[in-house]
């Protein structure tokens, strides 16, 4: 993968917003080498947010964009399918307010880049190459990154559920396990947070069909889809939050407990500090990661 790539011809769902509720219809479009990620709410004249740092608005539950007033919320999972399948460049049209959780996981997301196929274009990708490490606590929550030859990132989960417990989960994304070990892993919530989120309408679109439910006891809802899906789903949210950098990264992330505040604080402060990183294509890469070089975008 030392060149940037896009989608060869648009793709589109339909869905709900987990957190709005709100109806929206999704198409992913074929964009430009060199302009990265770029949302379009197509109701608000194709008014464009740019899937970066700076952008960043609100993050508690999900991560949203803001620019001028204009949101574009829950754009973590499209992002970390992104980030998995090796698409650069794209533009991502909606018609309101927040992108549509499907099943809760970022497979579908995956399966429609995967039916539209990408086009490699003629310019080299470019990575952050971490130079320096940054540690980030807050309390007993903790994120890291420290320099390293590829990409990956592990988490840790310690949630007094008896399903959950601890959990660790480490991923190294210059392979191609993203798609089978990360894409299908879904959002989960607890049964008695229901309420309390539902009447502060925080979650007016979920449905036992894109949110696994815990009760006190297990699944309400399963079966799941692997043994520590939600360590798995902690790790989907952070790829595609960290995709908020711009750029692919080089190095190791290490989160324990964090959530999305974490995830893009760690963002801001990477990208607050030039020192820490160096900014290199992909040739550079391929010399010291060879696995960077072989490794193919899927076949379509
Ligand atoms: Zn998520």
């Amino acid at each position: 993968m030392a060149f940037e790539h896009t989608l060869r011809s648009p793709v589109e769902c339909s869905g709900v917003g987990l957190h709005s509720g709100a109806p929206v219809k999704l198409r992913i479009l074929p964009a430009h080498a060199g302009s990265g990620i770029v949302f379009r709410r197509t109701d608000l004249d194709g008014f464009e947010i740019e899937a970066v740092s700076r952008n960043v608005a609100r993050v508690s539950y999900a991560t949203s964009l803001m620019k001028k007033g204009v949101l574009i919320s829950t754009t973590e999972h499209l992002l970390s399918a992104f980030i998995g399948t090796g698409v650069d460049n794209a533009i991502v049209e909606l018609d309101n307010l927040e992108l549509p959780i499907l099943d809760g996981s970022a497979q579908p997301f995956v399966a429609m880049v995967e039916s539209a196929g990408l086009r490699q274009q003629r310019r080299k990708r470019s990575y952050l190459r971490m130079r320096k490490e940054v540690e980030l606590r807050d309390g007993n929550k903790f994120i890291a990154v420290y320099p390293a030859r590829g990409y990956s990132v592990a988490y840790n989960i310690d949630f007094p559920h008896p399903l959950i417990g601890k959990e660790t989960f480490e991923i190294d994304l210059s392979g191609d396990r993203y798609a089978r070990e990360v894409a299908p892993a879904r959002t989960f919530g607890f049964r008695e947070d229901e309420k309390a989120m539902r009447e502060m309408g925080l979650i007016r679109g979920a449905t036992p069909e894109n949110c696994i439910v815990l009760t006190r006891e297990g699944v309400e809802n399963g079966p799941l889809r692997y043994p520590d899906e939600f360590i798995r789903h902690k790790v989907l949210d952070l790829i595609g939050d960290l995709a908020l950098l711009g750029h692919r990264i080089l190095g190791r992330v290490v989160a324990d407990r964090a959530g999305h505040a974490m995830h893009t604080a760690l963002v801001s402060r990477i990208l607050r500090d030039s020192s820490l990183w160096e900014q290199v294509t992909a040739d550079e890469v391929a010399e010291a990661v060879p696995s960077f070089a072989a490794l193919a975008p899927r076949p379509a």
